[in-house]
């Protein structure tokens, strides 16, 4: 693995990644041919994804890891070429090389094809949603020291697509809880807290209201953290008060695991904490596959723009470098981020600043490429 970290050289990436059109394609940094690369499935989304994702492939390669990205189009713009949003050929890329990159792809609300992010999870079990939310220098919020980590059931709940009409003028949405799935996140909740010395699990549920459904889960999360006693705090809290302690007191805060829509709702709240979506990611992790992508949505009226802010997809790439055991290369990728929110010169228009989303990019780069490697 290199040491030292390269320059990439600006504007390769757009040119190929322009290119890009047949299905599985695949491109390296320049400066990694003939080495063990990492292969990484990347689904450029669409709305301001493709952009971000262009942005975040330039920093990682930045980082000296070696990657090998494979390009797969999901969403609308799969739709025109192979008449669905999410074609056999995305999956099977994501099921080969175990790791993918994401940009957020649009849902149609009310009508049109499901989501695809909610089919790419249930389709490779990705079950965990992990998403962090950290203060950081510089950017105004009501808080400096928010540390929270959102554990968010990723297959079931709401989320698992039964609705239907009763009569004209009544629907019904099934809201499925199963004690497998709600132990499976609670473990992986309590195991992320034990390997990232963490002091505290929360259980978030509405169990005296459904006292079946969110009673299960809150009775799996119970007989989890059993299993965690003397080494892990555990505790639990109804969804509403949850979401008024986290806008009151969050630093009380410090791994939440939620049911699926809650998980949804709550991550987004953690985000405002810190300073929005712009700088919130995400990574939905499974036994045999893991999909990194921000928090937020496709956020069309941006796109193609060059407007955007990248830091939450970068981010998502840190801890993508993490999953694959590069922590320090991930670190310094964060810090590097960090350093040029806290500088301030060079950040996009969310932030209160007006650089463009290549541009801070390439600050980014600049920061690694000048510090010297840690490993
Ligand atoms: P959104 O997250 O796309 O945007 C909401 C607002 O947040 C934007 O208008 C913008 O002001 C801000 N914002 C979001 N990302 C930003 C960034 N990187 N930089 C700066 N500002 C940013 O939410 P939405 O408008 O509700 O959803 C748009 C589409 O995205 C919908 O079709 C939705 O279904 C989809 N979506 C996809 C994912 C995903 O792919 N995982 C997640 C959420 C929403």
């Amino acid at each position: 693995m290199p040491m030292v970290p390269r320059r990439v050289a600006r504007g390769t990436i757009s040119e190929r990644s322009a290119t890009l059109a047949s299905p599985g394609e695949v491109w390296r940094n320049a400066a990694t041919i003939g080495r063990m690369a990492h292969r990484v499935t990347l689904i450029p989304g669409d709305g301001i994804g493709p952009e971000l994702a262009e942005a975040t492939c330039r920093v990682l390669d930045a980082t000296g890891v070696d990657f090998e990205w494979e390009s797969v189009e999901a969403g609308e713009a799969a739709i025109e070429q192979y008449g669905t949003p999410l074609p056999d050929h995305v999956l099977e890329s994501v099921k080969r090389n175990k790791v993918a990159l994401k940009g957020p792809i649009t849902t149609p609300v009310g009508s049109g094809f499901r989501s695809v992010n909610v089919s790419l999870r249930q389709a490779l079990d990705l079950y965990a949603n992990l998403r962090p939310a950290r203060s950081m220098k510089g950017l105004e919020t009501r808080y400096e020291n928010v540390d929270l980590i959102i554990v968010r059931e990723n297959t079931e709940d709401l989320y698992a697509g039964i609705e239907h009409m009763v009569g004209r003028d009544a629907a019904e949405s099934i809201k499925i809880i199963t004690r497998y799935a709600s132990e499976r996140i609670a473990r992986f909740a309590f195991d992320y807290a034990v390997a990232n010395g963490r002091r505290k699990v929360t259980a978030v549920h509405k169990a005296n209201i459904m006292k079946l459904s969110d009673g299960l889960f809150l009775e799996s999360c119970r007989t989890v953290a059993a299993d965690y006693d003397g080494r892990i705090e555990f505790e639990d809290r109804i969804v509403d008060n949850m979401c008024m302690q986290l806008v009151q007191k969050p630093e009380l805060y410090d791994v939440l695991v939620l049911p699926n829509l809650y998980g949804d709702i709550v991550s987004d709240l953690a985000a405002g904490l810190v300073g929005g979506l712009g700088v919130a990611p995400g990574a939905n992790i499974g036994t045999e596959a893991a999909v990194f992508e921000p928090v937020h949505g496709s956020a069309p009226k941006y796109a193609g723009l060059d407007k955007a802010n990248p830091t939450a997809m970068i981010l998502s790439g840190a801890l993508m470098l993490r999953h694959l055991g590069y922590p320090d290369e991930a670190t310094r990728l964060e810090m590097a981020v960090r350093d040029v929110i806290a500088e301030a010169t060079t950040i996009t228009y969310d932030l209160g600043g007006t650089a463009g989303t290549a541009a801070f990019a390439d600050a980014i780069i600049d920061r690694l490429t000048a510090a010297p490697a840690v490993r």
